[in-house]
């Protein structure tokens, strides 16, 4: 019971896990093994390490089996070992390991054999993490650092399907920051990227952990807000206006303060993105036809 349960664990690890006895031959290969070397455990299972079945080589590519061996080494003196290795794939390549190897003792502290872990350092893994990032810059505001139109248009997405599927509400807050233009013309284009990124924190302050913030374009950011009857829509919406129009940023002496205009719908099941922005939109031109620094919702 408790040997399967490790043994699924060993199977589960990302990294490639095998055991040698004390003469190098390998008595257990792990799924992760398998993956990063190509070799299936019974291509390997019984058969001694130093076969060159794996035929580790270091930088300058010396074969490490023969008198070199880690594995070996640690056998004898039973010390912790590391290093950066290649390995041979069943395919023929070399693959780039980091190899930690440990010995195993029995109760009476003798040497009987050693764990071999191994970390493909080239990296699929790298890659994807790679990949995930150059995902999230593109979808990412390098300047207030809220996801982008892009990352707003998915999220939309996302919530319409569950509006469809499972009837939770949503809606959409369209917040537009009021004489912009004047601020830059006042006190140059900087300045005026700092006030953007003053309100984008103070937005993301005011809404709740399952709302978000999206930096639509320019002055202007969407928020979707999932799980709302309208009442509960004005508050959240009413409270960014507030909280906006409550922050000032420090301006050698002075304070500059900055209102936003907000116009917000409730998502219908028969919406696209373009018809429920469309209808928030309208909804932030009559707060600015109202004067500005005022929330208009849509809430049929
Ligand atoms: P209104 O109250 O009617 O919205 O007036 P406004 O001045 O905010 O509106 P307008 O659309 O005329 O001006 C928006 C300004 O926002 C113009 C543009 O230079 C500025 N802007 C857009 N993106 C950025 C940015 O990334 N940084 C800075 N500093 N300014 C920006
Ligand atoms: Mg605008
Ligand atoms: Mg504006």
């Amino acid at each position: 019971m408790q040997q399967d349960f490790y043994k699924d664990l060993l199977d589960n690890l990302y990294d490639g896990v095998y055991f040698v006895d004390s003469s190098r031959t390998i008595t257990y290969w792990n799924k992760g093994a398998e993956r990063i070397s190509g070799f299936q455990p019974p291509e390997v299972v019984g058969r001694a390490c130093a076969d060159n079945l794996l035929m580790h080589v270091d930088d300058d590519g010396t074969q490490l089996c023969v008198n070199r061996c880690p594995l070996a080494k640690t056998l004898e003196d039973g010390e912790t070992r590391e290093a950066e290795v290649y390995l041979h794939h069943k395919g023929g390549h070399r693959v780039p390991v980091n190899i930690r190897i440990t010995p195993m003792r029995d109760e009476s502290g003798r040497i009987t054999g050693a764990v071999e872990i191994f970390t493909d350092k080239s990296s699929r893994r790298e890659m994807l993490h790679e990949l995930n990032e150059l995902k999230q810059m593109a979808m990412i505001d390098p300047l207030t650092g809220l996801g982008n139109r892009r990352a707003a248009a998915m999220d939309f997405e996302r919530k319409i399907k569950a509006l469809r599927n499972f009837h939770v509400p949503f809606g959409l807050l369209f917040v537009d920051l009021d004489a912009f233009k004047t601020i830059n013309d006042t006190f140059g284009h900087e300045i005026g990227d700092q006030v953007l990124v003053m309100v984008a924190k103070t937005l993301v302050g005011a809404l709740r952990g399952v709302d978000k913030v999206y930096r639509w374009g320019g002055e202007e950011f969407l928020a979707l807000v999932p799980g709302v009857d309208a009442a509960k829509f004005r508050i959240i919406a009413e409270r960014m206006r507030r909280l906006v129009e409550a922050s000032a940023l420090p301006l050698s002496g002075d304070m500059l303060r900055v209102t936003v205009s907000v116009g917000g719908c409730l998502a219908l099941e028969s919406d696209t993105l373009e018809t429920a922005l469309k209808r928030a939109d309208d909804m932030m031109y009559r707060s600015k036809n109202a004067g500005r620094n005022c929330t208009s919702l849509d809430c049929s």
